[in-house]
């Protein structure tokens, strides 16, 4: 018997709330996502099936990760990321059993969120000629069957997936019952940014930031780039600290300076 592979669970600490803005966002996965999952008998009732998943899609570092954590909270999930690394396997059979056992895995801890990450990577759809394909094609069809069979069943175990290029996606992994349902995750607005500013932050010593200011500043920002702001801005007040001798905590000037120096890696998308 192989050793299986650790499930890396988290207990998810956030619900949808400590998400900043996004309300379109939110409200989408409300409707088709957590509102089914938490009324399953209505949803029925109305010819609405539980099976399959949700796949949340936009440029990098705008929080998918964030908001998937967020939907396992409010499910009371715990939650599990998915990658490729995670589960190619190098021997004949041991990808599909990866997959098995990841799967097995997440029954065994149900309630439990499978956060497939990257999934364009798993099965994509212009990688059909060529080598390395017939593996990742039989992959594909593993997560397809342990999907359909984990949410037809009512297992407790929930599915998200994460792309940065949907149109990559295997269509397989797209039909109904599959990943079916789409969230679109642009950019964080202003009351998106203005949480996220807030949560990089508050550890920091800071004096008089104008946190209005810093929010029309950042439009097209991601998190991560909102994330290279906060720690530009740190490193300058650190370097003066040092030079002071004691700590002077982050101000506007040290924001205005790192805003010189941070652009958002955002284009339009
Ligand atoms: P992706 O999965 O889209 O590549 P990510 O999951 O890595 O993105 P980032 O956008 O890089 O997430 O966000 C980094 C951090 O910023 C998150 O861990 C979270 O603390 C915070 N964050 C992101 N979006 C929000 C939001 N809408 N509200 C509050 N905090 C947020």
């Amino acid at each position: 018997e192989p050793p299986e592979p650790a499930l890396d669970l988290e207990t998810s600490q956030i619900t949808l709330a400590d998400v900043g803005g996004l309300e379109q966002v939110k409200a989408r996965l409300d409707m088709a996502f957590l509102g089914p999952m938490r009324n399953p008998e209505l949803a029925r009732a109305f010819g609405k099936s539980l099976r399959g998943g949700l796949m949340l899609y936009g440029p990098p570092g705008c929080g998918k990760t964030f908001i998937a954590r967020a939907v396992a909270g409010e499910l009371g999930a715990s939650f599990s990321t998915v990658s490729l690394a995670d589960i190619l396997g190098s021997r004949l059979g041991e990808t599909e059993r990866n997959i098995e056992q990841i799967f097995r895995a997440a029954r065994r801890n149900s309630p439990c969120l499978l956060f497939f990450d990257e999934v364009d990577a798993i099965g994509h759809r212009r990688s059909g000629i060529g080598s390395g394909w017939s593996g990742l094609r039989s992959a594909v069809n593993q997560i397809l069957t342990e999907m359909d069979s984990a949410t037809e069943d009512n297992t407790g175990v929930f599915i998200l997936a994460a792309t940065n290029h949907p149109w990559d996606v295997d269509p397989a992994l797209r039909r109904p019952g599959r990943l079916d349902r789409t969230v679109l995750v642009l950019p964080p607005d202003g009351p998106a940014r203005a949480a996220i500013l807030q949560g990089k932050l508050r550890d920091r010593p800071v004096d008089g930031l104008d946190l209005d200011l810093l929010v029309k500043r950042t439009e097209d920002f991601s998190g991560a780039d909102l994330g290279h702001l906060v720690e530009s801005a740190a490193e300058l007040a650190l370097a003066d600290s040092m030079r002071l001798g004691r700590a002077r905590p982050i101000t506007m000037k040290d924001m205005k300076v790192a805003l010189r120096q941070v652009k958002p890696s955002i284009g339009p998308w």
